[in-house]
């Protein structure tokens, strides 16, 4: 995966990089938000708009997933497992470890930080889509990133509060 690849920098030790595949999938996102989503979602907006919108979008997309590496990275470094460099490609994002975790404990610290970040960057788009004012530009991009990332944990969510509720009412509310 180093191969082909271009360094962007390094953070907290770790080469950052980009596979040439990630700019296919990069400029396929870009250019279907551009030219399909925003026109839809946000009418009467400019051409320009819509591709900064896209672009911003790919960007944000492409740093979640990022973000989502680090993760695994920082917690795996944590754990006395260097890691080499983080890459950007197609599918996604790929962390180059080092070596294994020696143990089942580091192993499950590892993996399950992934699946929390995103968690947590999924509750930030959340958020921010509920505090800024509908009909803005900037609403137009956190639409698209809930739908990326936040749509399904928000149904997750929605239904664990549910049945919480309905559980606390059960014993309590009555
Ligand atoms: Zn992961």
């Amino acid at each position: 995966m180093t191969q082909g690849s271009l360094k962007l920098g390094t953070l907290a030790g770790i080469d950052i990089r980009v596979h040439y595949t990630w700019f296919f999938a990069f400029v396929l996102i870009a250019w279907s938000l551009a030219l399909g989503y925003f026109p839809t979602a946000n009418a009467g907006l400019g051409a320009g708009t819509y591709w900064v919108l896209g672009v911003v979008s790919a960007l944000l997309l492409f740093g979640s997933v990022l973000v989502h590496e680090l993760g695994h990275s920082l917690v795996a470094g944590a754990r006395g497992i260097r890691v080499d460099s983080i890459t950007l490609f197609i599918f996604g994002g790929v962390s180059n470890i080092t070596k294994e975790a020696s143990t089942a404990r580091d192993e499950f610290l590892i993996a399950v930080v992934g699946p929390v970040t995103s968690l947590v960057l999924a509750g930030l788009f959340w958020a921010i889509g509920h505090v800024l004012p509908a009909g803005t530009a900037l609403s137009a991009g956190r639409n698209l990133l809930a739908t990326y990332t936040a749509r399904r944990l928000g149904v997750i969510e929605k239904r664990l509060w549910r049945k919480l509720r309905r559980n606390t009412c059960s014993t309590r509310c009555a």
